[in-house]
């Protein structure tokens, strides 16, 4: 490589710290500034149980080291002696290894003393990833086709007539699509379609009990929008975001109602109007609607003598701060709380962009988007890592569930579900069950 050509790509690659660098305002100057490297969010950290290489202030530190090499006089003197590194490609893949695990689960934001969201500091670095072409490529495929919307295959549109007619017969009507002033728009996705079809028809039962008039989308509304969110390109999710809320605007819904409480609905309901920087219309998830509708007397439920209990998204619980629904799931079976629950529950590895790595995800997604995506993970083998590692804290997660003595576990994330499914299927307990909030408590409808 010429002279010229090395500085160009050099000055490439410092541009994407001045990119990642842009989103750091007042709270993320606290996270890289005030770590005092005292441990306590190591034991919290599902990364850390795998593999104590992983941990939290290690995962956060590669943001710290870039930061202190551009942004402070000593690490521009001293480079390396004061812990600060260039943006090299090198850099930047060590830097991958470490941030692509963290699933985003905020446990460690939590138990540290000092308020340190190292999630936030790896979802920085993940910036300067993408921005370097460094990020998975079947992320990057699948983050393509919902922005550009040719996810919208023929096999997406059959899947989406089928449950429109299935939605038909459980309501004895026609279906409402895109029908206005509905008290709720669900924004159905791709997601829904492939892992959450009982999930949305469950919840359509639900809502035709409880007497509230809804209406879906003309079409799914991306694969499981904002995807770019995963990958940290914030630009790019914003006009996912503003689409979803100008599409409850024009139809005058009161509230998007969300059944996948994963990443979807805690982005369009707290990160939303700071990406897209527009006016956000009210957001719930289905959790807090049973919960709310449970505690005003208005849901009806027959007891099953099956022992259930709650697994907690992270995205649900750590980052939104909905409880666990544990008095509607004990009026509707016997319920046994895990040994860790709410905001101390363990994430179960497929949190933020991991879902989209593992393969048995991707092989079901590459059938109905008509395109191949298990095969870019088979050629990336920091992916095959990162997999591995998203497995063993999924079984760590799953046994630790059925150590409450549940045969079927509840939760209100499909990536939650998958996964869970997945580690009981691996660790020889298929028996027990992984069900979505919507799917188990529709079957106990009086
Ligand atoms: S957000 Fe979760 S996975 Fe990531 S570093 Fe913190 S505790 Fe570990
Ligand atoms: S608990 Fe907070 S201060 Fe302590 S090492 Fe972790 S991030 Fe740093």
């Amino acid at each position: 490589m010429s002279v010229t050509e090395l500085s160009r790509q050099s000055e490439k690659l410092e541009n994407t710290f001045w990119r990642a660098a842009k989103w750091v305002e007042s709270t993320a100057l606290h996270y890289i500034e005030n770590c005092i490297s005292c441990g306590l969010c190591y034991e919290a950290c599902p990364l850390y149980h795998i593999d104590p290489r992983y941990a939290p202030a290690t995962v956060a530190e590669w943001f710290r080291r870039f930061y202190r090499r551009y942004c402070t006089v000593i690490g521009r003197l001293l480079g390396k002696l004061a812990h600060a590194y260039p943006v090299t490609l090198e850099n930047l893949l060590r830097a991958r290894d470490y941030v692509y695990r963290c699933t985003n689960c905020g446990i460690c934001y939590l138990v540290c003393a000092a308020g340190i969201d190292s999630g936030y500091l790896a979802t920085l670095t993940k910036i300067m990833i993408r921005e370097a072409g460094l990020a998975p490529r079947a992320l990057l495929k699948l983050e393509q086709m919902e922005l550009e919307g040719t996810y919208r295959t023929k096999k997406v549109q059959e899947l989406y007539s089928s449950l429109i007619d299935e939605l038909k017969k459980v309501t004895g009507r026609e279906v409402p699509v895109a029908d206005p002033d509905k008290t709720f728009l669900i924004p159905i996705s791709v997601f829904d379609l492939v892992f959450g079809r009982d999930a949305v028809i469950g919840t359509v039962k639900i809502l035709e009990k409880l007497n509230y008039s809804w209406t879906i989308p003309r079409e799914p509304v991306g694969i499981r929008p904002p995807i770019a969110y995963t990958t940290s390109s914030w630009d790019l999710a914003a006009a996912k975001i503003r689409e979803v809320y100008e599409l409850a605007r024009i139809l005058r819904t009161k509230a998007l109602l969300f059944i996948d409480c994963g990443y979807p609905y805690e982005v369009y309901r707290f990160e939303g109007p700071y990406i897209a920087e527009i006016e956000q219309p009210k957001v719930l998830s289905i959790v807090e609607l049973l919960e709310d509708e449970f505690e005003q007397g208005r849901l009806f439920l027959r007891r099953t003598t099956d022992v259930v209990t709650w697994h907690d998204p992270c995205m649900l619980m750590r980052r939104s701060g909905v409880e666990p629904p544990e008095k509607l799931l004990d009026a509707a079976a016997l319920y046994g709380r895990p040994k860790r629950y709410g905001k101390y529950a363990t994430c179960c590895g497929a949190g933020s962009h991991m879902t989209f790595l593992i393969p048995e995800i991707t092989q079901k997604l590459e059938e109905v988007l008509e395109t191949p995506l298990t095969q870019e993970l088979e050629k990336d083998r920091t992916t095959k890592q990162l997999i591995e590692t998203a497995h063993k804290i999924a079984e760590r997660r799953a046994r630790e569930l059925a150590d409450s003595g549940a045969n079927n576990i509840i939760t209100a994330c499909y990536s939650c579900i998958e996964m869970l499914k997945l580690a009981y299927k691996k660790i020889g307990l298929p028996e027990i069950q992984v069900k979505h909030i919507s799917t188990f408590i529709s079957e106990r409808l009086t």
